[in-house]
């Protein structure tokens, strides 16, 4: 009961300020904020280091107090006068899945993270803070932006090439996403605008972001990498590239990340963006997705487009993994609901999918015999359609998800966030995407 109120307060707090306070607050121009995040297994605090300023602002200008998802963290700009939330948004981080590995209980380590705000009129208090597994606060900083501070870099063009891959509208209303090089030489900037092209038509093919493309604006940047391809350690193999990206995160060879994120803003530069996917010139299989963060895919693997998608259904749309193999630790503990939208502990199941159930529809849900085979990966695409149609659009509640074989569920058998098989979010992911577009544009 006390996560609820929790919330709720949270929520309700954000309802204060109105959609048309925009123009009342905040000037055309975007706030970069640089942050380091330090701690260990059971310890974290945030440190600020420095504060940068473009034009435009490519974020919403509705809902601009409101978070549509809790996330791992969140940052928001108060009024000095009133303590008014100006502007919220939710995000998690690479540090704090770092915290579920063992190292984090032998070593304190530091983690670079970028925020993008709109530029405020007035002087403003920042508040960034992280959240445990728990859903609690586990570690704040509070401090006060001047707008007419001398020492808010001015960022300017930094001469990086930069193509419109799509428009689906204006810079105000289009969510704004940007595709990044990582892994290209000089030579090779036709093959990223070329591999930028096709990744974008992979993701917008996949719905509801194809019967939604209208709302995206997509832009490719080049960024020259010394070095061509994708840095492997566990292979030696390490190469010189615009944005250090790298496979074997945490040990794990498939996960693909970087921890340069103030390197990778300061190539975006003045480009305007509110999702940033770095695009890795390697045939290997791999990728990554922290909510509101980064999407990191593989150009050129035969599943590059369908991992690319799942990762930006993390970054995107703040959706779980529904697989329950690779435990990175404990996130949920028994008796906390999780937040992200297509995964429940039944803890408040009915801030999740229980609208979508059919009447008599048990919970738990047992799976079917085909579900049980353990070569359904293998299998999967010679089923029949309706069984497929089945196993990903009945919805129920599965148990096994999000890394725990037991008391975590998910929506459905089978679903793009479960195996990359499967060719479709199932009805309750999809929900969750449409709702963030709306929530970023209506
Ligand atoms: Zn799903």
């Amino acid at each position: 009961m006390k996560k609820l109120l929790t919330s709720f307060a949270i929520l309700a707090a954000c309802f204060a300020a109105g959609a048309q306070d925009f123009d009342t607050y905040f000037e055309d121009a975007t706030l970069r904020l640089d942050y380091v995040l330090c701690g260990g297994a059971d310890n974290q605090a945030v440190y600020f280091q420095q504060a940068s300023k473009t034009s435009g602002w490519a974020g919403r200008r509705q809902h601009m107090d409101e978070l549509l998802l809790e996330g791992n963290g969140q940052i928001r700009l108060r009024s000095l006068d009133d303590g008014k939330v100006l502007y919220a948004n939710s995000f998690s981080t690479l540090f704090q899945e770092w915290q579920s590995i063992p190292e984090a209980s032998q070593v304190q380590k530091a983690f670079e993270n970028c925020f993008q705000v709109p530029f405020p009129k007035e002087k403003v208090e920042v508040e960034v803070t992280l959240t445990n597994a728990r859903r609690e606060v586990c570690a704040t900083l509070r401090h006060v932006i001047d707008p007419a501070d001398i020492l808010i870099r001015r960022i300017h063009d930094n001469g990086n090439p930069c193509i419109t891959v799509w428009e689906g509208g204006s810079l105000e209303k289009a969510i704004d996403i940007v595709i990044v090089a990582e892994g290209y030489t000089a030579e090779e900037k036709a093959k990223f605008f070329s591999d930028a092209r096709r990744l974008e038509e992979g993701v917008f093919s996949h719905e509801p972001f194809a019967s939604r493309h209208g709302d995206f604006n997509v832009r490719a940047v080049f960024a020259e990498s010394q070095g061509s391809g994708a840095s492997v350690p566990r292979e030696g193999e390490w190469h010189d590239t615009a944005v250090s990206c790298h496979y074997d995160t945490f040990y794990s060879d498939r996960y693909l990340t970087t921890s340069s994120m103030q390197k990778l803003y300061d190539l975006i530069g003045t480009v305007p963006f509110e999702h940033v996917i770095v695009l890795v010139n390697t045939p290997r299989y791999g990728g990554g997705g922290v909510f509101n963060s980064v999407t990191i895919a593989s150009s050129n693997h035969p599943t590059a487009n369908i991992v690319l998608v799942h990762e930006f259904g993390h970054s995107f749309a703040g959706l779980a993994d529904e697989y329950a193999y690779d435990n990175y630790g404990d996130r949920y503990p028994e008796g906390i609901e999780p937040w992200e939208p297509n995964v429940t502990t039944l803890t408040d199941f009915a801030s999740k999918w229980e609208d979508m159930l059919e009447p008599g529809t048990p919970v738990p849900t047992p799976v079917d015999q085909l579900e049980q085979r353990r070569d359904i990966r293998r299998i999967w695409n010679t089923l029949p359609a309706k069984d497929r149609e089945r196993l990903n659009l009945h919805v129920g509640v599965y148990e096994g998800a999000a890394y725990n074989p037991t008391g975590v569920f998910r929506p459905v058998q089978e679903c793009r966030m479960r195996m990359n098989e499967c060719e479709h979010f199932c009805p309750v992911c999809s929900r969750a995407i449409q709702r963030t577009i709306d929530f970023y544009t209506r």
